[in-house]
């Protein structure tokens, strides 16, 4: 063989195989390239270029991809090589859907399979059918794309390639699950298995994170830990060692176990995920360990860690659509990092203590401040502050005004307590509920005061943020005389029993005793 010949040979190959690790095809994409420059062989050379850049592209370097296609596509158009049309095609297409814009990746799609011409490896004829699947699956067309997959699998097993039916019928699964038909989604998966058993090859990792979230949906969570664990046992094996993955497959699996409620290896699973999603700035991921996180939370009882969680989810996913907002996420990335690296365990705990709303401390911080309190001070006052018809201002004006008013009155309430007592604080116990703790502070001196706190609230100028909208609040105040107990359940029993009375007489009004 010619060197031209072998070098031709060398770049069918990796035009016609499934890349696993696209660091090491790009670094042998070079080489080609390299050598092809040498021969000084034209055609060779725009081959080796596009298999090089479809590996930028696979790495991260999108822009860079882009920049450089242009050319090959107006060599290709110019030598009428339409095959090679297809494949720059194929490549935008890729190159689109990575960067979010749909209905471009389905237009590209669109050409990379009608450019085919009867030349086309079995390889592209498959995978560019399994792509337009994709991409009619991704702009909602979801009848359209299961008539593409359906012939790409028909193909597929005429050709007998059987690595690339693991594929479609992965993808294809997976896009049954993305338009929320979970039992349809199911079938496929279960072809999918059914092929694995037949065909081999074993089901890599990816296509095991499909059938296992696929499983979830479907209530199959014993089923969904297994596949999840073979899944994370076969990546260790390194079947694939794109180890961004690994942080998906503990998420998956960790969805799985809170199913079964086995609450405390969930949360080991995503502790191990969220680790990964810091080392390596996987923003996607995080934001859904994030949301999952706030579902442990909430299976396990801890609503408002629930809440608090569930708040930092909406914010980190607001924050990767905007890009300011993306900047924040990083910024709180970058936090979580630095206080990795530091092994800095106290500003975690500072931030697992504040409410992220408010900037005030939160029931976690109550939990650790109160009981000590309770015990040592005999003049303590505690007191809930619950703010009158609140739902009303999120349902006739937004829930953004809700929110507005619930941090103005931190401010109020952290100013007004600042004065009374001074060595006491305010914290947000959840909603629209505050407590307010007054040290060393008899009976009577509180009860003016928290009076007082009353009407710092409905006389504050509210106008700018609710127009006519009056603001008030009711306030339910537990002493250390009134409790039988000297537990913090039972002062905040007192204290919510006192509140509730004070609802029932009208609001706007303290109740103590
Ligand atoms: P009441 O006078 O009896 O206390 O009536 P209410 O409407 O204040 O009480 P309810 O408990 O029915 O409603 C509280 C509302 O607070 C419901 C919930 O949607 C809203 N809420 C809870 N947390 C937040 C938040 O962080 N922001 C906003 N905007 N609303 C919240
Ligand atoms: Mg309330
Ligand atoms: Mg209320």
């Amino acid at each position: 063989m010619s060197g031209a010949e072998q070098l031709s040979a060398a770049l069918s190959a990796m035009e016609n195989e499934i890349v696993w690790d696209a660091e090491a095809a790009y670094a042998a994409a070079v080489e080609l390239e390299r050598q092809a420059d040498a021969l000084g062989d034209e055609t060779l050379v725009v081959r080796a270029r596009l298999c090089r850049i479809c590996m930028e592209m696979r790495t991260g370097d999108l822009e860079g991809a882009a920049r450089q296609l242009d050319d090959i596509h107006d060599w290709a158009v110019a030598h009428d090589d339409s095959n090679l049309q297809a494949r720059t095609h194929l490549t935008w297409a890729n190159i689109r859907r990575l960067s979010g814009d749909l209905a471009q990746c389905l237009e590209h799609s669109l050409s990379a399979v009608e450019l085919l011409d009867e030349s086309a490896t079995p390889y592209m004829q498959v995978t560019h059918r399994t792509r337009l699947a994709d991409a009619l699956g991704l702009n909602g067309a979801i009848d359209a794309a299961r008539a593409r997959y359906r012939q790409a699998e028909e193909l597929a097993r005429e050709l007998h390639q059987w690595e690339l039916l693991t594929m479609l019928l992965n993808n294809w699964a997976y896009t049954e699950y993305s338009s929320g038909d979970f039992s349809r989604a199911q079938q496929v998966a279960r072809r999918l298995q059914e092929h694995a058993t037949t065909h081999g090859p074993e089901l890599d990792p990816a296509a095991l994170d499909t059938i296992g979230v696929i499983q979830i949906e479907n209530g199959e969570y014993a089923e969904a830990v297994q596949t999840m664990r073979l899944c994370i046992a076969r990546h260790a094996a390194g079947y694939s060692d794109d180890a961004d993955d690994l942080a998906e497959y503990h998420l998956t699996l960790a969805r799985a176990q809170r199913g079964l409620g086995a609450f405390d290896e969930a949360q080991a699973g995503l502790d191990a995920s969220q680790a990964l999603c810091v080392e390596r700035k996987l923003h996607q991921v995080l934001v859904r360990v994030y949301q999952e996180q706030a579902e442990l939370h909430a299976a396990r009882g801890e609503y408002a860690e629930a809440f608090r969680m569930h708040k930092i989810f909406t914010d980190a996913s607001d924050g990767l659509q905007s890009r300011q907002a993306e900047v924040q996420a990083q910024t709180r990335l970058a936090l979580f990092e630095r206080a990795e690296a530091r092994e800095d365990a106290e500003l975690f705990r500072e931030q697992a203590r504040r409410d992220p709303l408010t900037g005030l401390p939160n029931r976690r911080y109550i939990d650790e401040e109160l009981p000590g309190l309770i015990a040592t001070d005999p003049e303590l006052t505690v007191a809930i502050v619950d703010l009158d018809h609140f739902k009303q201002i999120n349902d006739r004006l937004s829930h953004d005004v809700g929110d507005q008013v619930l941090v103005q009155t931190a401010r109020i309430l952290e100013s007004r307590l600042t004065a009374a007592a001074p060595d006491g604080f305010v914290a947000r116990l959840g909603g629209e509920e505050f407590l307010l703790v007054l040290p060393r502070t008899s009976d009577a001196v509180a009860a003016v005061q928290l009076d007082d706190i009353r009407k710092a609230v409905s006389t504050y100028g509210w106008q700018e943020i609710t127009g006519g909208l009056p603001v008030t609040a009711s306030i339910g105040v537990a002493g250390m005389h009134d409790v039988r107990t000297r537990s913090q359940a039972a002062v905040l029993s007192v204290a919510d029993r006192n509140l509730y009375t004070a609802k029932r007489a009208g609001r706007n009004r303290v109740v103590s005793g």
